[in-house]
């Protein structure tokens, strides 16, 4: 039996960590914080302790905003080591495509559970997710269930050269889905959930979808979440289909938004630098996943530059292999380093990046991403004595010491989701069995048995 979200206290006190509020550098205070129902109301010394309060002692701890990825493929996650050594359009048509199009409601249940265990146990609270092009609603009730704070959409997909035809839509019945799923999803979970809309790539949706996606997510003031510039393979074939470089040509859909997140923005030429910054579009920096594809190194110093927002993401599991949100920001601040020089992205500004950027990301800025009295109570605890130590400052020693096996206590709008480094909402072991069924029967299925 697993523990129900809404049966958390009223309040808790943390008591006796170091805390990291993450606002405008990674510069920390000892004290306490306090939570009152969902919101954050004390950070610092001498904390009251409200009446009836759940009081945690966590001195050699440190406490900090909870990490927000603004890329992920929680339908992935049981295709973790059956898609390797591929570049990218090889990966999607011979691996990623047919195992989608093989997934089944059970299956999808199955890997976003494994899914979230590892994210919420690895202290990311917050996640903007792009699921296949069907069982968007089996997605939904899993994100709902288990209280994580999520942008979710189902993949929109209505054309796309090597996509298996099960995958495919028709433009009109891909709009539906999602106009369903809009009105079923957005604003649950006590307002934890939103509803994306998610066009794939360009290379999959036709320019009557995007355009009509476009438009409906700016009437009804939805965000958008896509992929592009992920590739020299997957850029020269959008140029070849379209005449126009990707973000040009997305921006010319509507696409390209002040509601749009984008995935990867690794090869970026300066006039669509200039379209990111016009168009306010934001950036998911997904390191591991670009280099692992061999896809190439996202030049963060250069979009942060131009004014671009850019968020980390794992992107999934079949081209990670891990969620871990802290090694995505350890290896932002390595790549970043060994393009422009020591001081370009420092522990301090990686751990930003991962918190109140991701936060601006998803225009969530004034309710999250910062340890602040008033905000929504999104945070995590950290054991130190877990990290790699005891020397350095704070970031740097939760950067690089390994943060994410360090992660004790997480909590999503004042309710503890994991506690004492056990996932509560979800049972760690049950999630593990019935990923490792489930991905035997979708082998079988995809024949790649
Ligand atoms: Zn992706």
């Amino acid at each position: 039996m697993t523990w129900n979200v809404a049966a958390g206290p009223i309040s808790t006190v943390i008591r006796g960590a170091t805390l990291l509020p993450l606002v405008e550098s990674a510069r920390a205070l000892s004290g306490d914080l306090v939570i009152s129902g969902s919101r954050i109301t004390h950070v610092g010394p001498n904390a009251a302790i409200p009446p009836g309060a759940d009081v945690l002692e966590r001195r050699g701890h440190y406490v900090m905003p909870g990490l927000i990825q603004t890329h992920l493929h929680l339908v992935q996650t049981i295709f973790r080591g059956l898609a390797e050594d591929l570049t990218l359009l090889d990966w999607l048509r011979r691996r990623i495509w047919p195992l989608e199009a093989a997934h089944d409601a059970d299956s999808v249940r199955a890997s976003v559970r494994l899914g979230l265990v590892e994210v919420l146990g690895t202290g990311t609270t917050t996640i903007v997710d792009m699921g296949t092009t069907k069982h968007g609603d089996v997605v939904g009730e899993e994100l709902v269930r288990s209280g994580i704070r999520a942008l979710f959409g189902q993949a929109m997909m209505d054309t796309g050269e090597g996509a298996p035809p099960e995958l495919l839509e028709t433009t009109r019945a891909s709009l539906d889905a999602s106009a369903a799923l809009h009105k079923r999803w957005h604003k649950s979970g006590n307002g934890r959930i939103q509803y994306a809309y998610s066009p794939r790539f360009a290379l999959s949706c036709t320019r009557e979808l995007l355009e009509a996606v476009g438009t409906l997510a700016k009437m009804n003031d939805v965000a958008i979440h896509t992929h592009t510039n992920e590739d020299p393979a997957e850029r020269a074939a959008i140029q070849a289909a379209t005449g126009r470089a990707p973000i040009t040509y997305l921006a010319e859909m509507g696409i390209a938004s002040e509601r749009t997140v984008a995935a990867h923005g690794v090869h970026v030429d300066d006039a669509e630098l200039a379209t990111l910054r016009e168009t306010r579009t934001a950036i998911t920096h997904c390191p591991t996943s670009n280099l692992k594809l061999g896809a190439g190194i996202a030049d963060v110093v250069r979009l942060r530059g131009s004014r671009v927002t850019v968020g980390l993401g794992a992107d999934g599991a079949a081209c990670n292999n891990r969620l871990d949100g802290f090694e995505e920001a350890r290896i932002a601040s390595l790549l970043a380093r060994s393009l422009h020089g020591q001081r370009a992205l420092t522990a301090s500004d990686a751990l930003l990046m991962a918190t109140r950027d991701g936060a601006r990301a998803l225009h969530l800025d004034e309710e999250l991403g910062t340890l602040e009295p008033g905000k929504r109570a999104d945070l995590i605890v950290l054991d130190a004595g877990r990290l790699a130590g005891p020397m350095g400052d704070p970031a740097t020693r939760i950067l690089f010491g390994g943060g994410g096996r360090a992660v004790r206590d997480v909590f999503v709008d004042g309710v503890g989701i994991v506690r004492d480094g056990t996932v509560r909402t979800i049972d760690a072991a049950e999630a593990r069995a019935k990923a490792f069924e489930a991905t035997t029967a979708l082998m079988q299925r995809a024949s790649l048995a």
